[in-house]
């Protein structure tokens, strides 16, 4: 099997790169390990409205659960934030759908798929990668190719195997825990989120609405805790007595949140999505950052192989990192500030918030935001608060 282009991982940046690869005619072949592409899911399926159109993804109905207006924050001590927009800002995707369609696209472009086809190693002749060694359907396969792509998400055996280098500490990881289920009470055209350092360290608990009464319930928090994400999610369900007794499904997921990869391109491998790190260390939401880097990636494979100067790849590693890779360092700063804040301080600044313009934070003017907390007397005459608020300006 001879191709120009190998993709490794159908889930949300491999069929991009395919699908846009495939579009300007080169051929191109995405495998996955997975006999249903799609399936299981380790998500919470929120992603944000503007990436269908800059992605050229149909907004199809048959992997959009539920358009979202916006979000609930709840403190430790019970305060609240809601930033609603008029319009549907979001959507709750169902992604054993939507994978499979993406992946479906790109097939449509040209591409060739391949499900439950594993990558075990790369190629190596004459000094270089000349391709991918794998297994499908437990039968061996090699498969060659000019460019090999490593969108096999956070475990990346690919882009170790071609010697790129993707260590993080744990401490860049969050482990994750969650349940769709049944679950009433909570406004379905919102997302909501609970914070505290008792609740969820370092990350939050969230309802995902995929229904008026069913959504991902689940819970992001530190790899590197002594306790387990589950913990801290049953927990939570008992303290606000949500009965967890119509439990549809259960995800166990990890998720990168720092330790960009360095080097997105050596030689003729090239490295995106969750394989690279690329998810906003904030929120750990890594859909749209695979989109991105998934497109970009494509353009300057395009143009290598156009060219035939596969030396082009490393433009793609230049431009992530004068792009995205410049905003997502910038947001690990402000994480790194926020996983400072204690409990108190969580309860002061959504009740301050509360009171704030909720157009302007739903708009992330989050320069004002810091401005009017830095105005609060509470804040004011705590030095330490002050201290981290100034870091985030
Ligand atoms: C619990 C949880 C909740 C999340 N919630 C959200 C959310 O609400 N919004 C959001 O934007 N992000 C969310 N994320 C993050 C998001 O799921 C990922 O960032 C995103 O899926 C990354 O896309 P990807 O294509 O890089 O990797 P993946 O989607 O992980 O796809 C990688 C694919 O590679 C395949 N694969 C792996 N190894 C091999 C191999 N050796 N051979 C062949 N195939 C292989 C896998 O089967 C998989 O299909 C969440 C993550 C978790 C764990």
């Amino acid at each position: 099997m001879k191709y120009d282009v190998v993709v490794v991982g159908a889930g949300i940046a491999g069929p991009i790169v395919a699908r846009n690869v495939a579009r300007e005619g080169f051929s191109v072949l995405l495998i996955d390990k997975k006999p249903a592409i799609g399936t299981p899911k380790q998500c919470a399926e929120g992603i944000s409205m503007s990436v269908f159109k800059k992605h050229d993804i149909p907004y199809d109905r048959r992997y959009i659960n539920r358009e979202i207006y916006g979000a609930k924050l709840y403190s430790p001590s019970g305060y609240e934030l809601e930033l609603r927009y008029k319009e549907a800002s979001g959507v709750i995707l169902e992604r054993k759908v939507f994978d499979k369609m993406l992946a479906y696209y790109a097939a449509k472009a040209g591409a060739d798929v391949l499900a439950r086809t594993e990558a075990l190693d790369v190629i190596r002749r004459n000094g270089r990668i000349a391709g991918i060694k794998a297994k499908h359907e437990d039968e061996p396969l090699e498969i060659e190719a000019e460019v090999v792509v490593a969108a096999d998400g956070v475990e990346s055996v690919i882009a170790r195997k071609a010697g790129i280098n993707t260590y993080a500490p744990p401490h860049e990881f969050d482990s994750s825990y969650e349940y769709e289920m049944l679950i009433e009470g909570y406004d379905p055209d919102l997302i909501h989120l609970w914070f505290g350092n008792e609740v969820a360290p370092r990350g939050y608990v969230w309802v995902f609405p995929k229904d008026e009464d069913r959504a991902n319930v689940g819970i992001g928090i530190n790899s590197d805790n002594p306790q387990t994400a589950k913990y801290y999610l049953d927990r939570w369900l008992k303290e606000n007595n949500v009965p967890a007794r119509k439990i549809l499904e259960i995800n166990v997921g990890v998720v990168p949140v720092g330790g960009f990869v360095r080097e997105l391109a050596k030689d003729n491998v090239v490295v995106v999505g969750d394989a690279a790190r690329q998810v906003n260390p904030m929120h750990g939401g890594g859909m749209a950052e695979a989109m991105n880097a998934g497109s970009m990636a494509a353009k300057w494979i395009v143009k290598a192989l156009e060219e035939e100067d596969l030396s082009l790849l490393q433009n793609y590693t230049k431009e992530w990192w004068e792009t995205d890779g410049r905003r997502l360092e910038k947001v690990l700063r402000v994480r790194r500030v926020t996983e400072k804040l204690t409990d108190e301080d969580l309860d002061l600044f959504i009740r301050v918030l509360s009171g704030a313009d909720a157009e302007k934070i739903a708009g992330g003017d989050y320069g004002e935001v810091i401005k009017a907390l830095l105005k609060h007397p509470k804040v004011l005459l705590s030095r330490r608060r002050v201290s981290l608020l100034r870091q985030l300006l």
